[in-house]
């Protein structure tokens, strides 16, 4: 055999970019496709959840699927499978695409309610998640140095409104502000509440640290799985940190500044309006949670291996 035949008789995975569940069939991720007169396309009627594989390891899967669970709940959906069936899906669409760090995102949409009616009551509930590469949120340079934030006046949607502890798709705020920060030279934003204090942004959280003691966001955010591993983090380093309302003035005057999320974990931010935080670097309170976050994960810490062998 030529190198040429070799090459291309060579048996590739049709998984390899992402393998999605839908309809009760696994398909490759680009093509996974939905009627667009679903209410989770037309209505933004849709909750969701994303967790990550990292070194072959769910981290946190049973915090995730029951923040999920009580999402849907909250948002009136009835989930069509249980949570150990979810927990075999989710494990599949690993498997399949053999990704050792995924991006994992579990979905429930309303559903197309009968022709002609448009109550959401008469729709029957969807189910879909995929697992694809690992995203970031921010890239490695943007990771090495720390993000370029700006806090815009864009208010986020009042919890009153849209309730934040319910993962939603009410992201319209969000890509706003994600437009004014980028006007203003900015590489991700931060929103802010009715009283002009600091909420989240597109897929964080959001910490100050000022004399060693530690703040974020009391309400009208996501409660962040990401969130609630650095308040363990800072528990078991012995860092005060405090659940409280948290002004731009005290992000800008901060030592340090960072971000929390599944897509990349803890995340530096070294400017706000393009003014230095702190001395404009990396942070020690930052960088010693950071380091945690990753060297307690790959050692197991809420860690759930993916079993990829082939049962078929
Ligand atoms: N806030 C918002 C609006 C988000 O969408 C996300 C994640 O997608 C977060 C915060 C961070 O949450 P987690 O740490 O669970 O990823």
């Amino acid at each position: 055999m030529t190198d040429a035949t070799a090459t291309a008789t060579t048996v590739t995975n049709p998984y390899a970019a992402g393998a999605a569940y839908i309809d009760g069939e696994y398909v490759p991720l680009a093509e996974a496709r939905i009627p667009i007169t679903d209410w989770g396309f037309i209505r933004s009627d849709v909750t969701y959840d994303v967790v990550h594989v990292w070194k072959g390891r769910f981290f946190r899967l049973e915090d995730h699927l029951e923040r999920f669970e009580r999402s849907a709940a909250g948002m009136r959906f009835t989930l069509p499978h249980s949570r150990a069936g979810q927990r075999e899906i989710l494990m599949e669409c690993v498997r399949l695409s053999g990704l050792r760090d995924a991006y994992v995102e579990m979905i429930c949409t309303r559903g197309t309610p009968p022709p002609g009616s448009r109550d959401p009551r008469q729709a029957r509930n969807r189910y879909f998640a995929f697992a694809a590469p690992f995203i970031w949120v921010a890239d490695e340079a943007q990771r090495m140095r720390g993000l370029h934030l700006v806090i815009s006046a864009v208010q986020r949607i009042p919890p009153e409104s849209v309730d934040p502890t319910l993962k939603n798709f009410h992201w319209g705020d969000l890509i706003r502000g994600l437009f004014d920060a980028y006007d203003r030279g900015g590489e991700t934003v931060a929103l802010v509440d009715g009283d002009g204090n600091l909420t989240e942004g597109p897929g964080f959280n959001i910490f100050v640290v000022k004399s060693g003691k530690v703040a974020t966001p009391h309400r009208g955010v996501l409660e962040g799985i990401t969130r609630r591993t650095v308040i363990e983090l800072c528990a078991e380093c012995g860092l005060p940190l405090d659940l409280r309302p948290v002004s731009p003035g005290e992000a800008r005057s901060a030592d340090e500044v960072f971000l929390s999320t599944t897509a990349g974990g803890l995340l530096p931010v070294t400017t706000i309006d393009g003014k230095p935080v702190g001395d404009g670097n990396l942070g020690p309170v930052t960088d010693r949670l950071r380091d945690l976050y990753w060297s307690k994960q790959e050692a197991g810490w809420h860690g759930t291996d993916v079993d990829y062998t082939d049962h078929a």
